[in-house]
C-alpha cells in the first residue's frame, strides 16, 4: 500500500497527556497480542496534527474521544480491551461498533468508540452473513472530508506511523475541506452541514470542486431527503461551535437555510435578528441566568428563523425537525405581543412603566421572553430588562388565603394580587405595604 510515511511517535510523546499516551499505547500492544492492526482515526488524528503544527505548545484541543478501527472483528478486540482495561463495554450491534469507557489516573471518563474496517456487507441466500473485511484505506475513502481522513497505527512496533492515502496533511495544512469521492454529498447529505461546521471552526476553506458539488445537492434537493433527527443533529452540533453565526450566514448564502426551512428566506432582516439574538443570549447569561433554564439553543434560533414563515410551512417544519408541541402556538403568541407593543411605541407613560411588560408577558415561558427581548427597539430594552430583574425577585407578602379571609372571591382575588403585583413593579408600594391595599 502506497501513502506518505510518516512517524509521528516523538511529537505524540511530546504532545498528549501522558494517559492518552499510554492508552493509545495499550491499544496497540493488545492489537498484537489478538493479531489485529489497530489505528487510531478521524478527529483525533486531524486535531493532534493541528496540535503539533500550531506554535502554541499546548494540548488544548486534544480530544478525550478516542475513534479506533480494527481490521478485523471490532467487537471481539473491543471486548478484550474492555476486560484487560477493567473498562465499561457497550456494544451497538445496529452499526458494528462498540465504546469502551475508561476511568483514568485522573478520574477522567475517556471514550474508546472501536469499528471495523469494512466496506459492505454481503448476504447471500443460504450461506452465513458475510463481513467483507476491509483495509484501512478503504475504511479511510468511506468519511466524509480529507481532513478527517487519516489514521495513526498504534501497534507495538508501529505505534505512530501516520497513514495519509489522499494527501490529507496537505489539505490540513492548507485549511482546505474537500471531499473524497464525487458522490460523498449525494450519499451522505449531512456532510453538507459538516462541510459548513468544519469551515468554520477552523477558518478554512471548502475547495472550490467540494463546493460546486455541495452546491449542486442542495440545488437538487438532498437535504430534504434525509431526517429531521439527522438533520437536527449536526444543526446542533453547528450551535455548539464557538461563532455559530459564521456557519449560520454560510448556510443562509448557500440557501441551506432554505432547503432545511421551506418558505424560509434568509434576508438582512433576519440576520439582524439572528445577531441580535446571540448578543440578547449573552446579555441574560451574564446578567439573567435563571432565564435560560431548560432554554434550548436550537429552538430560540429556530423562533428567530421561522418568524415570517408561514403557518402552513411551520406545521411541517415542526414535525419534522420533532419541535415541542407548543412551538408554534409561542411563536405566534410573541409575534402578536410584539406587534401590540409596536402600535404602543409613542405612548411613552404607558410603555415607560414596568407592570406595562407583566400584562404583555405575564404566562411567557423563557424562550419567549429571550425571543421578545430580541425583537423589542433599542429604546425599550432597557426597561425591560428592569422588568424581568424586579419579577423574578418579586414576592408578595401577602397571599390569597389572606384576601379570602377579608371576603375576597374567586375571580376577585386573582385580579387583586396582580394590581398589587404591578404597583409594586411600579415602585408605586414598597414591598410590605401590600396589606394597606386590601
Ligand atoms: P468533532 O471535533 O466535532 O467531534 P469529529 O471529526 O470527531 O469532530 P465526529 O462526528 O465525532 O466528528 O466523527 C468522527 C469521525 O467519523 C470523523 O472525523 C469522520 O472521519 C467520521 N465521520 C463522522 N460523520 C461522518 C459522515 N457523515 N460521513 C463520513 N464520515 C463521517
Amino acid at each position: 500500500e502506497k501513502y506518505k510515511s510518516q512517524n509521528l511517535k516523538k511529537e505524540m510523546e511530546k504532545i498528549l497527556p501522558t494517559s492518552i499516551l499510554n492508552l493509545l499505547k495499550l491499544i496497540g500492544l493488545y492489537g498484537n497480542e489478538l493479531g489485529l492492526n489497530v489505528y487510531v482515526v478521524g478527529g483525533f488524528v486531524r486535531d493532534l496534527l493541528l496540535a503539533i503544527n500550531s506554535k502554541s505548545n499546548g494540548t488544548k484541543s486534544i480530544p478525550y474521544d478516542i475513534d479506533v478501527v480494527v481490521e478485523g472483528d471490532g467487537l471481539l478486540f473491543g471486548k478484550y480491551v474492555a476486560k484487560q482495561l477493567r473498562a465499561k463495554y457497550i456494544e451497538h450491534p445496529k452499526f458494528h461498533t462498540c465504546s469502551i469507557f475508561y476511568r483514568n489516573g485522573e478520574n477522567k471518563i475517556i471514550r474508546i468508540d472501536i469499528a471495523t474496517a469494512r466496506t459492505e456487507y454481503y448476504e447471500e441466500a443460504g450461506e452465513l452473513p458475510k463481513v467483507e473485511l476491509s483495509t484501512i484505506k478503504k475504511d479511510l475513502y468511506r468519511r466524509d472530508f480529507s481532513i478527517n481522513a487519516m489514521a495513526i497505527k498504534l501497534n507495538s512496533g508501529s505505534f505512530g506511523i501516520l497513514m495519509d492515502f489522499f494527501n490529507c496533511k496537505k489539505d490540513l495544512e492548507e485549511g482546505k475541506i474537500r471531499i473524497l469521492y464525487p458522490l460523498s454529498f449525494i450519499e451522505d447529505p449531512t456532510r453538507i452541514l459538516r462541510a459548513i461546521r468544519f469551515e468554520q471552526r477552523f477558518g478554512f476553506e471548502i475547495e472550490p470542486n467540494t463546493l460546486t458539488k455541495l452546491e449542486e445537492a442542495v440545488e437538487k434537493g438532498y437535504l430534504e431527503k434525509v431526517t429531521g433527527m439527522r438533520i437536527r443533529e449536526e444543526l446542533e452540533k453547528i450551535l455548539e461551535e464557538p461563532e455559530p453565526m459564521k456557519a449560520v450566514k454560510r448556510m443562509g448564502k448557500l440557501k441551506i437555510i432554505f432547503h432545511l426551512f421551506e418558505k424560509t428566506y434568509y434576508s438582512p432582516t433576519l440576520e439582524k435578528d439572528l445577531e441580535k439574538l446571540f448578543d440578547v443570549k449573552g446579555y441574560f447569561k451574564a446578567n439573567l441566568p435563571s432565564y435560560l433554564n431548560k432554554v434550548r439553543l436550537f429552538h430560540l434560533v429556530l423562533d428567530v428563523l421561522l418568524q415570517y414563515t408561514p403557518e402552513e410551512s411551520l406545521k411541517k417544519i415542526s414535525e419534522r425537525y420533532g419541535l415541542p408541541k407548543d412551538f408554534i402556538k409561542n411563536l405566534m403568541q410573541v409575534k402578536k405581543v410584539y406587534s401590540e407593543i409596536s402600535k404602543d411605541l409613542n405612548d411613552k407613560e404607558k410603555i415607560l412603566k414596568l407592570s406595562y411588560f407583566y400584562e404583555k408577558t405575564n404566562g411567557f415561558q423563557n424562550e419567549q421572553l429571550i425571543f421578545l427581548a430580541v425583537k423589542l427597539p433599542e429604546e425599550l430594552l432597557e426597561k425591560y430588562y428592569e422588568y424581568l430583574r424586579k419579577i423574578e425577585k418579586l414576592k408578595l407578602s401577602i397571599t390569597g388565603k389572606d384576601l379570602l379571609k377579608k371576603g375576597y372571591e374567586g375571580v376577585q382575588i386573582k385580579a387583586k394580587l396582580e394590581e398589587i403585583k404591578k404597583k409594586l413593579l411600579n415602585g408605586e408600594i414598597q414591598p410590605g405595604e401590600e396589606k394597606n391595599l386590601i
